[in-house]
């Protein structure tokens, strides 16, 4: 098991009874077990939804007496034992999956990715990329695998966002208080910071190393903004991926080199690298590089390195594709080149991209012609990805390309709601999470009662309605607010309406607007007396993707208009938290990708998880999980010219949601107003969706065919 290697601060004053509060505080633990949440929102619920969910702040924050008094409460020191005593089992346990299955192995695994989502405090993630990494670094806890992740930390953080009354997207950057997170120091014995240098031709930059625990498993991020940093450098760590290439290469090249040094500083000797999307790819460079100084030629070096290499691509957008023009490249790395025995042509080569615009060298490129383990997230995306790379393997036809796929998953116990959780513990036992992705487990589902389930139901989507009228509420009195922006964020919805939600990065090949696109036709839908329907839209779009913010402001648009009863809404400043509530309270979840480029998608899981009904493109992983009767489609399985995919796909969805939708969700009711069909359509949503899109299923997967693979050859 791996060691952390920071020290726990002491620094809040509580009661000696309930003092390991602190230790929590600073472990993520807390973020997949509601009962850890309970002891602070037991105490002061207000004061916990104040600091957005922060523990540390929420310690910070109470009054003294207060905890005081907790500390004199028996119920809530029963609570406190039987929290704390879980939480010790879970870190102690000797034989979660990995270890039971694969007893002698000790060797480390090192990942990194260029964002991390692992809680809404946390704001280092953009989309989906992020809350992946997030998800991968809380299942390696859960099953016990010895991985350690690397990333970059950033003093702002990502934006928040705000929607001005004619729909354009602001961004809002506000530095975080490194005080208030999760983030431990990591000192060297002198009680110094622990740094690690990284060269750049200005000269050698520094960057500081925070450790994030979660459960189990440490998170490295890095961070540039130190006093020793030139301006320009100190900024590098500020945001999420800077549009200015100079910024954008020296972040990568922090990630991928500085990682690397970063590990080794801090003792960890890997056996297994992985680069989630190209953004860490000079990681290889860097490893190569420690081997030619032993002596090795650079062939020797890359041809054994990469041995241990895993990549995972996760886009087929270009945008999503990292490559830089070469006098980037000479600008930045004309130092390493000697190092590693090359000459400059010969290192363009490693990663030579020929466009139409002209020559660049490219991070897929780099990650996958030195990477042996290679895959992309959903089986149509493993097909699209070895056409798209084929070029890189002269010879071979697509199908012979070697990249695999492994199917994202999510971190069920993260993303389901409490009450779905308390369902589960009554009628499959109190070990169930034990047996996640064990599908005979699932047949149970039967045994659930549609008026248990129907009530759950309710309950979610109440709470839903009535978090987004009080968000409302309070963004109307905080000012600058026009009165129909807090219709437009959901003033008027209603607990009792069918519910669509579409919330996802504001990109245009995610087609936002193809729901609105015949919009008296979807007004007819949504306006009808005895059966209305509610739509909820929420996203941010990069702050440079011009289109992307064009597409809010399209979808705002409508959201606006009075005809549509304030049933059309949009939620500002998507994020974890919002993303909880949506997933867990909305009928139906919406997605209309334009084939073939959603790569897998994940919210989709996430409301599966909750008995939401996808209502989805058959694009990534829906392609996959849709089975005719756990959910519906949109447009046909296959791919056709864009136009034409845009009027049948809008065909169909409108004409799904009349027929079959909207009715089933209507009519046929019991006496007790529980739709029957609805629900046994849940039941074989939730059936064969949660195990099998489930972080469990997927790292038992990166486990067998990439890292012990790759492991095997160190
Ligand atoms: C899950 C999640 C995403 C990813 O959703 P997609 O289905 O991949 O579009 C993006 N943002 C947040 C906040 C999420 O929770």
């Amino acid at each position: 098991m791996t060691q952390f290697k920071s020290k726990l601060p002491n620094n809040f004053d509580l009661p000696r009874r309930i003092n390991r509060l602190s230790e929590l505080s600073y472990n993520l633990w807390w973020v997949w077990n509601p009962m850890a949440q309970r002891l602070f929102n037991r105490i002061d619920n207000n004061l916990w939804e104040q600091v957005n969910h922060n523990p540390i702040r929420w310690l910070r924050t109470i009054p003294r007496p207060v905890l005081n008094a907790a500390a004199q409460d028996p119920m809530y020191l029963e609570l406190y034992d039987r929290v704390f005593a879980d939480f010790d089992a879970y870190l102690k346990r000797a034989d979660p999956w990995f270890g039971a299955t694969h007893p002698q192995q000790q060797k480390q695994i090192a990942y990194f990715s260029m964002e991390f989502g692992l809680h809404e405090t946390l704001p280092i993630y953009s989309g989906g990329l992020g809350v992946l990494s997030g998800d991968h670094l809380k299942e390696t806890s859960d099953i016990g695998l010895p991985l350690v992740g690397v990333g970059l930390l950033y003093t702002e953080g990502y934006f928040s966002q705000r929607i001005s009354e004619d729909g354009w997207q602001e961004a809002i950057n506000n530095p975080l208080v490194f005080a208030d997170l999760p983030l431990l120091p990591v000192l060297k014995d002198d009680g110094k910071e622990l740094t690690i240098q990284v060269d750049f031709p200005d000269g050698p930059v520094l960057a500081r190393i925070w450790e994030v625990r979660i459960g189990r498993t440490p998170l490295y991020l890095m961070d540039t903004n130190m006093d020793v940093n030139n301006p320009m450098v100190r900024q590098l760590t500020t945001r999420l991926y800077w549009s200015d290439v100079n910024l954008r290469i020296m972040q990568e090249v922090v990630l991928g080199v500085g990682g690397v040094r970063a590990l080794r500083a801090l003792g960890f000797n890997p056996s297994a690298w992985h680069m989630n999307e190209g953004h860490a790819a000079f990681m290889t460079l860097e490893r190569a590089r420690e081997v030619v100084k032993t002596g090795k030629t650079f062939d020797e070096a890359i041809n054994q390195t990469k041995a241990n290499n895993v990549f995972t691509t996760h886009t087929p957008v270009p945008a999503g594709n990292d490559e830089f023009p070469l006098w980037l490249i000479d600008k930045y790395l004309a130092s390493l080149w000697p190092e590693l025995g090359l000459t400059r042509d010969q290192f363009a080569d490693l990663a030579r991209h020929q466009q139409n615009w002209g020559e660049t060298f490219s991070m897929p490129v780099l990650a996958l012609k030195y990477s042996n383990g290679r895959n992309a997230v959903s089986e149509l995306h493993g097909v699209v990805s070895r056409d798209m790379w084929k070029e890189l393997w002269p010879g071979y036809t697509a199908d012979e390309v070697p990249i695999t796929y492994v199917t994202n998953g999510v971190h069920t116990s993260t993303w389901m709601a409490r009450r779905i959780r308390v369902l589960y513990e009554k009628h499959f036992g109190a070990d169930w999470l034990e047996h996640l992705d064990d599908f005979e487990m699932w047949e149970k589902m039967d045994s659930i009662q549609p008026q248990e389930l129907w009530a759950v139901r309710s309950h979610l989507k109440r709470k839903l309605a009535l978090y987004v009228q009080e968000r409302a509420r309070q963004r109307w009195m905080k000012g600058g607010f026009h009165p129909v922006q807090v219709i437009a964020s959901g003033a008027m919805l209603d607990p009792y309406v069918l519910t669509i939600g579409f919330a996802r990065r504001f990109a245009t090949y995610k087609r936002a607007s193809l729901v609105t696109s015949e919009f008296e036709r979807l007004l007819n839908i949504i306006n009808q007396p005895n059966r209305p329907v509610q739509i909820i839209f929420s996203g941010k779009s990069h702050p440079a993707d011009e289109p992307g913010k064009m597409l809010i402001q399209e979808v705002y648009r409508s959201v606006k208009k009075a005809e549509n009863g304030g049933r059309i809404v949009f939620i500002e400043d998507y994020d974890m938290n919002l993303a909880r509530y949506l997933v867990q309270g909305v009928d139906i979840w919406m997605n209309t990708p334009r084939r073939p480029n959603e790569a897998s998608g994940t919210s989709g899981m996430k409301a599966a998880v909750n008995g939401a009904l996808n209502f989805s493109v058959l694009d990534g992983w829906w392609r996959e999980a849709y089975n005719g009767d756990n959910g519906w489609a949109i447009g046909p399985d296959a791919e056709l010219d864009e136009k034409v995919q845009d009027e049948a796909d809008a065909e169909s969805l409108y004409e799904t949601l009349e027929k079959q939708i909207i009715p089933l969700y209507y009519n046929d009711r019991d006496v007790n107003d529980v739709p029957l069909k609805w629900v046994q359509r849940m039941k074989e949503s939730m059936r064969t969706i949660t195990p099998q899109f489930s972080t469990r299923r997927m790292l038992k997967e990166y486990v067998e065919r990439l890292y012990l693979p790759a492991i095997s050859k160190s």
